[in-house]
């Protein structure tokens, strides 16, 4: 491989000053090595991940002095095809790999390659996607993923939106078009499930509800919203003089993938005249297999819909979106022109994304699923969903017949909760430092990277699966693994005469 050189200044054969300051190209050639190598990386990297640990990380102390430490910026170059090489052998491997197989912590995201290409024509091609005049193609584009997702929900024609830079910005542009539509009251109220995403409750706060009109309304047992406790919250709110706007429903929760009931939250909310948001961030793309879709029945009635592409539709980050019931609503909420901006006003079919939501610039995201579902056709993408959904229900089956595993909630859209217990452990503090334990050394060891949460104040380990890589035998051995170590862990834990109850 030839180093790339940096190029000779560009000076005319008369030698007059140079007609560009040199210093930020490359040549052709130069370009096309860099480029291979970066290529020739990542197909490495792809093809012996499963052979990887599925995490690796270090304490800031460890890395204080690396890639150069807190030193300033260097003057000089030092070749782009070094610096490339120390990127991907120093840095890049000091992260999760959240598409290894055995990656079920948090929501494992494991893009198609497509989707790579995708973004990377999309970086390459430099769009820019805020307007119309800008991209003409590339919002076309985008208008037709949207409309395929609009009918894979199953929401009415003519509903639409935009991609965003994940589910936190779409929550955002969720609430804040909720807010704008009800006409700003000055005392609005937004209820949210007491399971609903972090980001739901930063949406509420940036959008300037007031801190006393959120509401989280518990849930039962079954951690879903109960439609009954939603009435009485709102008729309440009504009694007291303050505005509701909307009610936020779960389409799969992080914590254990349950869904609200969401066509009940929708005739609900139709009858109240209030507004109905379903996060579907990580689990709307269920509805492309036949239990996920009948597991969030209802979804194609909210008013708006949060789904992210870079969890379960296999798209690297970032990747978000927001359909609405009417995006004409998302234009009258956001819209400002300014003199600036004048000439890119061309009439309501020629969509300018910027005026849809928080970005004006905006990369091409569309550019990357729809060359993934084209290639590969979307009954790929049904059977890669299916997958994580089966697989989830044999880790149920696999927990409820064990004697040491109990199961904490049991598989939805891909997620199971559960937890170490020995015969004989009663209380809570014991078998949460057991657990905490086998979670602990989970890591260390690189077995499986797994997360943990809290479900009615009991500590439990969490299995998401979302990648069509993740095998049954995966699930099996990372079980196995976990009464294994749980018998050590308790064993060390047994004192004479004594055992935690
Ligand atoms: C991941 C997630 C979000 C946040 O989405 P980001 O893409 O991380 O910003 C919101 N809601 C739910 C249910 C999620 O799982």
């Amino acid at each position: 491989m030839t180093p790339p050189f940096p190029p000779e200044p560009n000076t005319s054969e008369s030698g007059d000053l140079p007609s560009h300051p040199p210093g930020l190209d490359l040549d052709p050639e130069a370009m096309r090595a860099l480029g291979y190598q970066a290529v020739d990386a990542l197909v490495e990297r792809w093809a012996g991940l499963r052979d990887d640990v599925p995490w690796r990380g270090a304490p800031y102390q460890d890395l204080r002095d690396r890639f150069g430490g807190e030193g300033p910026a260097p003057e000089e170059g030092e070749g782009a095809a070094a610096v490339l090489e120390e990127a991907i052998r120093d840095v890049l491997p000091l992260a999760a790999r959240v598409d290894h197989p055995r990656f079920l912590a948090f929501i494992p995201s494991a893009p198609t390659w497509p989707s790579v290409l995708g973004d990377f024509l999309a970086s390459g091609f430099n769009v820019f996607q805020g307007t119309w005049l800008g991209s003409a193609g590339p919002s076309r584009v985008e208008l037709m993923v949207l409309e395929w997702f609009r009918q894979w929900l199953g929401m009415p024609s003519g509903a639409g939106g935009l991609l965003t830079s994940g589910g936190s910005a779409a929550n955002l542009v969720a609430v804040a078009v909720a807010r704008e539509a009800a006409g700003n009251p000055s005392r609005p109220v937004v209820y949210l499930s007491d399971q609903g995403h972090s980001s739901l409750l930063r949406a509420c706060r940036i959008a300037g509800i007031p801190r006393e009109g959120i509401r989280i309304l518990p849930t039962g047992p079954d951690l879903r919203l109960d439609p009954s406790r939603v009435r009485t919250a709102v008729e309440r709110d009504r009694a007291e003089g303050a505005v509701p706007i909307l009610v936020c429903a779960n389409g799969g929760t992080t914590n254990t993938g349950s869904v609200d009931p969401l066509a009940a939250l929708a005739s609900l909310t139709r009858e109240l005249g209030l507004r109905l948001h379903v996060d579907g961030a990580f689990g709307g793309f269920g509805v492309l297999c036949e239990k996920g879709a009948r597991a969030l029945d209802g979804i194609g009635q909210a008013d708006s819909v949060t789904l992210d592409p870079h969890k379960w539709l296999f798209q690297t980050f970032e990747c978000g979106c927001l359909l609405v019931r009417d995006p004409g609503e998302l234009d009258r909420a956001f819209r400002v022109t300014p003199e600036y901006l004048q000439d890119t006003q061309l009439g309501a079919e020629q969509v300018n994304f910027g005026d849809r939501g928080v970005q004006l610039s905006r990369s091409f995201r569309a550019l990357k699923i729809w060359m993934s579902v084209r290639s590969f056709g979307l009954n790929a993408f049904r059977t890669a969903v299916a997958h994580g959904i089966d697989r989830a229900e044999e880790v149920e089956a696999r927990v409820r017949a064990s004697r040491e595993l109990e199961l904490l909630s049991p598989a939805s859209l891909g997620i199971v909760t559960y937890r170490f217990r020995p015969r004989g452990w009663e209380d809570e503090g014991p078998l949460e430092a057991l657990n905490r334990g086998i979670q602990g050394r989970l890591r260390e060891e690189g077995t499986a990277m797994t997360s943990s949460t809290r479900l009615n104040n009991r500590f439990a380990l969490r299995v998401c699966v979302l990648n069509p890589h993740t095998t049954r035998k995966d699930l099996d051995d990372l079980l196995d693994r976990v009464e294994r170590l749980g018998r050590d862990l308790a064993e060390a834990y047994r004192t004479p005469g004594e055992r935690p109850r």
